[in-house]
């Protein structure tokens, strides 16, 4: 069946006593045993609960993978992916990304004994250089947040391969309604849930999908040993979240597509980033490997002096940290996402104090501009 209707199904008819047509929540931690040596499937709930596992499911058949892992956070979910290398191996990271995912392969993994070097993994010529011999992952984010520079994750999963290193991709801006990683070779798909599959700013989440089954095992081991997982209310949001998923991407796509659009010819305006904008430099890696261009768009302003004004004129956009809701919002990486990056790293690939990252809600899109228009008018007034 097509994505649109595994994910409006995802959940429907889960429960065979019942054949409630949305999932239950089980809070329950514990599970009786039959009898000695039997188990219904669920003995206590970091293992396995029964909504989570709807969820998890959900998710492996969304990125075409063997199995799919809730975690309490996106970065639950990327730290138990890291929890996978062992000390004196390697990892190869998009030099461009979230700020949280930063932190933790430059200061919480050197910490175990695994490092990490940061580069263009839209380059594959670097890709190749970065490799070595302990490399065991490659770690993409393809559109990067916050400037959408593109990897081609074919061509990334290969070269890896011919380390034996892992692909890991975080898949959040496109979600797997724009893009399946799986299907392209990596090996691993990881998501802030919290982003596009919850997609109503109301619930924290991570998941994480692996291709094969002796990967899954090992995930799974760790996401029990760790513990971090997601609590069945949670889980229940989230899989309410993602029912709407496709509708919801679609109109964030055509809103964003206009957003870009007219940020582009504002001479307030230095800089547009949006993969679906003809001048994006790797457009076309994006098209052969996604369907559609997502709803982020990130913007420079020609002059610092206007993202005070920007922000604080901006009446319908919240000013606020996070993405992928249907409100919109509109962040500014240097001091919020993206402040634990060193300034050099930032500025070497445009996170700098001019770059705003807007999530393009689903409002009227003619109200999106209206209020970006004024607030760009406010912002004018100061020089
Ligand atoms: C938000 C985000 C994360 C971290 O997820 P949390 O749910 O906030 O822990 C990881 N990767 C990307 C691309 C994100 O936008």
């Amino acid at each position: 069946m097509r994505i649109e209707t595994r994910l409006v199904q995802a959940g429907n008819r889960q429960d065979p006593q019942t054949g409630a047509v949305v999932t239950p929540i089980h809070h329950a931690t514990t599970f009786a045993h039959p009898a000695l040596g039997e188990s219904t499937g669920y003995d206590y709930a970091r293992l396995a609960n029964p909504t989570r596992h709807v969820l998890e499911e959900a998710i492996a058949t969304l990125e075409g993978g063997s199995r799919g892992f809730a975690f309490a956070s996106g970065m639950a979910a990327i730290a138990c992916v890291a929890n996978l290398l062992e000390p004196g191996q390697h990892v190869v990271v998009s030099h461009d990304l979230y700020g949280g995912t930063f932190r933790l392969f430059h200061q919480i993994l050197p910490r175990l004994g695994v490092t990490a070097t940061f580069v263009d993994t839209g380059d594959l010529e670097a890709v190749r250089s970065a490799m070595r011999p302990e490399t065991r992952a490659l770690f993409l984010e393809t559109p990067t947040n916050p400037t959408m520079q593109i990897s081609d994750i074919r061509a990334c999963a290969e070269i890896a391969r011919q380390y034996g290193a892992w692909t890991v991709v975080d898949n959040t801006f496109m979600t797997p309604y724009g893009q399946r990683p799986l299907e392209l070779g990596a090996d691993i798909v990881v998501h802030s849930a919290t982003k596009y599959l919850g997609g109503h700013n109301d619930v924290l989440a991570g998941l994480v999908v692996v291709r094969e089954d002796a990967l899954a095992e090992q995930v799974h081991f760790y996401q029990n040993s760790l513990g971090a997982v997601l609590g069945p209310q949670d889980s229940w949001l989230l899989l309410r979240g993602m029912k709407t998923l496709a509708v919801r991407m679609e109109r964030h796509e055509q809103n964003a597509r206009r957003v870009a659009a007219w940020l582009a010819e504002q001479d307030m305006v230095s800089r547009v980033y949006y993969p679906g904008l003809a001048d994006h430099p790797r457009r076309a890696v994006h098209e052969q490997q996604a369907t559609g261009y997502g709803g982020m768009v990130s913007f420079e302003l020609a002059r610092a002096e206007w993202v005070a004004p920007v922000l604080n004129g901006v009446r319908l956009i919240t000013f606020a940290e996070s993405l992928g809701g249907v409100e919109s919002l509109i962040t500014y990486p240097a001091t919020q996402t993206h402040h634990e990056i060193p300034k050099e790293v930032r500025d070497a690939v445009g996170v700098n104090d001019r770059l705003l990252r807007l999530s393009v809600g689903l409002e009227h899109v003619e109200d999106i501009l209206a209020d970006l228009e004024s607030a760009f008018a406010a912002a004018r007034t100061w020089g």
